[in-house]
């Protein structure tokens, strides 16, 4: 069994989306058309925020807040920007690309997030802002944030590419902060058949600002208002999230439904199951053990693939060859011990109960 059948996923969809294809190719306009702005429109109510934009990937609806907010005069070049040092690379490529200082921070151990008792520590006069990854799609303690981010008055940029859909208490992610980027890469909860990504914020400035920066910095036709990039949303790609957005619910039920399994039926005593503080839309199912090479080669000889989310922490990197002395503990032991267990919205719960025996058994 494969880690993720991204060709089983689509084909749920293969008839509706060939249908939205073939519209978008019949109509002849193929870059900021109908469909970007309606999925901007979808994508924004399904959030509950004012705005919604439509970039050309993740990482670049995260690099488009922060040089928005460096428009606006709110960050600065060699800000920092705090945010947690087990994340995906793209977290902190978006910090450092746009020239601020990324500020790792130790996860908590239990639920891999960001550990909020770790932040106030760092913060220093330089600190402008703290990125909330809600990895593996469970979502960060935001209370506790919030109570940071206002007493230091610092912004919080959600990292939501791992958790479309998910809650917290009753708000969901992409309104938790000032603003939060989404990615739809293929394996992502909510994925385009190509790159892709999105802003959400109810901020108006940051909108007509990121707005302007995804397409040259035009605020209108040839005129430049700011120094911008290319990083639009597919008209076409637009087109096929409107149609895989209506089953992202659904997905996410299936998702939690394994995920529940899992959590009630994998007993071994090696094995360290995720914590959920919060709410979880189960991007992955990470466990956690001191054998994982064993576990890992055992589950590829019963045929299951499973993955580690990510094998090398970025402070590892060669990119970040600067770092590479720093110690953080609780991130490497992590990248020693996590393995990603199958978990999707087409899996079945007789798939999930023979992972669960093949784990309990050995
Ligand atoms: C996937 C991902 C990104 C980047 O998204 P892309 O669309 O691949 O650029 C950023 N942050 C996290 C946590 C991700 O998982």
């Amino acid at each position: 069994m494969l880690f993720l059948d991204l060709k089983k996923v689509n084909m749920q969809y293969k008839n509706a989306i060939l249908k939205v294809v073939e519209k978008v190719i019949d109509k002849g306009w193929y870059i900021l058309g109908e469909e970007v702005g309606k999925f901007e429109e979808e994508f924004a109510k399904y959030c509950d925020t004012k705005y919604a934009i439509g970039v050309g990937s993740g990482l670049d609806a995260l690099k488009l807040i922060i040089r928005g907010y460096k428009e606006l005069g709110v960050f600065k070049e060699g800000d920092d920007i705090i945010v947690p040092a087990n994340t995906y690379i793209a977290s902190i490529l978006a910090i450092s690309e746009e020239g601020l200082n990324p500020l790792l921070i130790e996860p908590r151990i239990d639920t891999y997030l960001i550990d909020p008792d770790k932040i106030e520590e760092k913060i220093t006069p330089k600190t402008k802002a703290i990125m909330a990854v809600h990895l593996y799609g469970q979502v960060c303690e935001m209370g506790k944030i919030h109570k940071i981010a206002k007493k230091y008055n610092l912004k919080i940029i959600e990292d939501s590419a791992q958790a479309h859909g998910a809650y917290y208490k009753n708000k969901k992610v992409g309104n938790l902060g000032d603003a939060s980027g989404f990615s739809f890469y293929p394996a992502k909860n909510l994925g385009a058949l190509g790159d892709g990504g999105a802003v959400t914020t109810n901020d108006e400035r940051l909108a007509e600002v990121i707005k302007a920066l995804r397409n040259y910095g035009s605020d209108k036709k040839y005129h430049y208002i700011y120094k911008g990039y290319n990083s639009r949303l597919d008209e076409i790609q637009a087109a096929m999230l409107r149609v895989k957005l209506k089953y992202l619910d659904k997905e996410n039920k299936k998702r939690k439904e394994i995920a529940k399994y899992y959590l009630e039926n994998i007993k071994n005593e090696k094995i360290v199951l995720p914590k959920i503080v919060t709410d979880s839309v189960w991007h992955l199912f990470v466990i956690r053990t001191k054998e994982r090479g064993k576990l890992q080669k055992y589950l590829a000889e019963n045929n299951i693939q499973a993955l580690i989310h990510y094998p090398i922490p970025p402070h590892k990197q060669k990119a970040y060859k600067e770092w590479n002395s720093l110690s953080f503990p609780i991130t490497e032991k992590l990248s020693n011990e996590i393995l990603s267990l199958p978990i999707s919205g087409i899996m079945s719960l007789e798939e999930a109960k023979r992972i669960t025996d093949l784990i309990n058994k050995v």
